[in-house]
């Protein structure tokens, strides 16, 4: 509720206005306001190591994608063998990209096996196909 307030706030106001609004909200004198924000953008958090692979989220590496048909995800190398997810060297930012590249991958790489054997059938006798 607070931050509708102040995005509202921060459309309808000049930045003279919006400045005396922030000021009184934090309860600190305006000339303190520049000083404040250059605070906020200098600071700076020093990445200084990485977890262990217990927490590991996403890896590098894996099949190359130059070796995969984007249109598919069927190999170049090995034909009839369809890639998907994190077996690919593929890896994005944490906020959902890896799992949205599984899914899509996922879904396009079992399309395209499906749509090829379509009609395929290794023994019709036996198997309704
Ligand atoms: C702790 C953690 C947090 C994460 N958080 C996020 C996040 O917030 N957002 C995001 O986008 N991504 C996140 N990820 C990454 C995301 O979960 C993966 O990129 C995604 O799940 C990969 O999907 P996948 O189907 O390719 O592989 P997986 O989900 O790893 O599926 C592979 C499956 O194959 C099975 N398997 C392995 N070997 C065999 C075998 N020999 N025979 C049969 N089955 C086998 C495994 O048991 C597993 O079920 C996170 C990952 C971890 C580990």
């Amino acid at each position: 509720m607070y931050r509708i307030q102040q995005i509202k706030m921060a459309i309808n106001h000049t930045e003279e206005e919006f400045r005396k609004e922030i000021a009184s909200e934090l309860k600190i004198s305006e000339d303190k306001i520049d000083s404040l924000i250059q605070n906020l953008i200098n600071f700076y958090l020093p990445i200084t190591g990485t977890q262990s692979w217990k927490y590991a989220q996403v890896t590098g590496g894996g099949v190359t994608v130059e070796e995969v048909n984007p249109e598919t995800m069927e190999s170049k190398i090995v034909p009839h063998l369809y890639f998907a997810g994190e077996i690919l060297d593929v890896d994005g930012d944490c906020g959902g990209y890896n799992l949205q590249w599984a899914w899509s991958s996922g879904y396009l790489a079992g399309k395209s096996a499906a749509d090829r054997w379509q009609g395929w059938c290794p023994s019709p006798s036996a198997i309704p196909c």
